[in-house]
């Protein structure tokens, strides 16, 4: 990387040292240039900060020539919006023209942008106050619109006008809810009344868009006081969430609404994990009752029972992951968690067993780390239960620890993972190829489950040559 000095300004931020030689290269060459953004909220807050975005005075063909000329390599990342890439030492930094926004449609960027000379006027486009300040080692902080003070007191408020801020662009009725969770900040109340208002202009907005900022939202672990706090927004982002409130549970094992219970079930998976679990286990813990609404029956006195709603919830999960473009690779294990919730697991070896059974086939060659999300989804959904019913988090201890010796003894959740092959099988048969050998190999993968026969290969192959032919001839399909 090319030599730079950590700047230090008067604030007592220092400038990561890619950022500093950007804004030096620009404005070397006549332009004006500041670090904006996230960077400089989070620094402020002393948090940890991700990347660095410089906003210039620099067209964007200006600044990538001064750039390249300084021997710095630029991406045309954004040209469209006046955004740049320069790698510096391997470090990307966005370098972004300053500009004032029309409509967006996608996640970042607007449809039509006009480029201005200004970085007030940039940062007067920026949606909340903590977001629009910039920062520079040498001239200190540019604060506006107060986004210092609001830091302090903990308050998140829209740039200007909050409802003309939230009708032209309503996914920022979903960035003020992200970035108050995020923060735990509250939502300043002029703020809070227009992303109240604003809430049904999601509609209009790309379910992308709402996906990636509901992604976002549940990235912060804080998603259960959103569910609790922020209903209108949330609910006109996933329709769907809104049968649950209100929805009484006429059982002995709830004291609480439907959504009620679900933001206690994802306050407690943070308990539970640390404060890190994974996406899709907060999906899962959102949505995880979501069904529930759906299936409600009375039983005598009125008990109300929810018989098949881990299966309506993963059918209605799976439709609002869908939609909202949440990558297959979160989406699997969630739907496998949803589904699995509520399945009574008994602590002896074939139960547990099972349930590894089922999330591998629901989840392939995800099985080992999510039983121990499903154990946490479990013991959380008990601590949202009725005070009587909470005892049942500590019984998971015993069904985690079985899970845990069954996974380290390497227990066969498929055929292929058995210590005989279909060669074997085979072999040991006299079978031609075929579908036989499938079966051979399943009922001695089921006869391990059942503890008839120990998982080593001798035991096994002699297992097979006296079971084999009986399930080849006789073959359950
Ligand atoms: P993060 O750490 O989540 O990336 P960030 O502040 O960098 O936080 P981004 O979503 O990357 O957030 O956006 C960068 C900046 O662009 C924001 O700080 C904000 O000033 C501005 N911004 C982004 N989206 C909008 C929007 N829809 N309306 C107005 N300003 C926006
Ligand atoms: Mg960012």
């Amino acid at each position: 990387m090319p030599d730079a000095p950590r700047l230090r300004s008067p604030d007592g931020l220092a400038a990561p040292p890619e950022a500093g030689f950007v804004l030096r290269t620009l404005e070397d060459a006549g332009h004006s240039a500041w670090v904006v953004g996230g960077w400089v909220r989070d620094s402020l807050l002393g948090r940890p900060v991700h990347d660095v975005d410089v906003a210039t005075s620099a067209r964007w063909e200006d600044g990538a020539r001064a750039l390249r000329a300084a021997g710095i390599p630029v991406v045309e990342t954004g040209t469209a919006h006046g955004t740049v890439t320069a790698v510096v030492g391997g470090v990307p930094v966005e370098v972004t023209t300053y500009r004032v926004d029309g409509a967006y449609s996608d996640a970042r960027h607007p449809d039509a942008v006009r480029f201005v000379d200004s970085v007030d006027d940039d940062l007067a486009r920026r949606d909340l106050t903590v977001n629009a300040m910039a920062w520079h080692p040498e001239r200190g902080l540019r604060d506006p619109f107060g986004g210092r003070d609001d830091l302090a007191r903990g308050l998140v408020r829209a740039v200007g006008d909050p409802d003309a801020r939230m009708a032209e662009d309503a996914l920022r009725v979903l960035r003020a809810v992200r970035f108050s969770a995020r923060l735990g900040f509250s939502v300043e109340p002029a703020t809070q009344a227009a992303v109240d208002a604003h809430a049904p202009g999601l509609r209009h907005v790309s379910r992308e868009r709402i996906g990636s900022e509901l992604r976002a939202l549940l990235a912060t672990g804080r998603g259960g006081g959103a569910l609790r706090t922020q209903r209108p927004a949330l609910f006109c982002a996933v329709p769907e969430l809104a049968a649950m409130d209100g929805f009484p549970q006429r059982t002995p094992y709830h004291s609480m609404d439907v959504l009620g219970h679900v933001a206690r079930v994802m306050d407690y998976v943070e308990v539970y994990t640390g404060g890190t679990a994974t996406e899709h286990l907060r999906w899962a813990a959102l949505l995880h009752d979501v069904g529930k609404p759906d299936r409600l029956t009375y039983g005598p006195e009125d008990t109300a029972h929810f018989f098949g709603h881990p299966a309506r919830s993963r059918d209605i999960a799976r439709e609002v992951m869908a939609r909202l473009a949440v990558p297959r690779a979160v989406a699997v294990p969630a739907l496998a968690l949803v589904r699995l919730h509520d399945r009574p697991v008994a602590d002896d070896d074939r139960s547990v067993t099972s349930i590894l059974r089922d999330l591998d086939r629901l989840a392939p060659a995800m099985a080992p780390g999510l039983f121990f999300e499903l154990m946490a989804l479990k013991r959380a959904d008990a601590a949202g239960k009725a005070p009587a019913y909470r005892g049942y988090a500590v019984e998971v201890d015993a069904l985690e620890a079985r899970g845990r010796a069954l996974l380290t003894a390497g227990v066969p959740l498929r055929p292929s993972d058995l210590a005989v092959s279909g060669a074997d099988v085979m072999g040991a048969l006299g079978l031609p190829p075929g579908p036989a050998v499938g079966r051979a190999l399943r009922a001695a993968l089921d006869a391990v489950h059942r503890g008839e026969v120990g998982p080593g290969r001798d035991e096994l192959l002699r297992w097979i040559e006296e079971h084999g032919d009986d399930s080849s001839v006789c073959g359950k399909p």
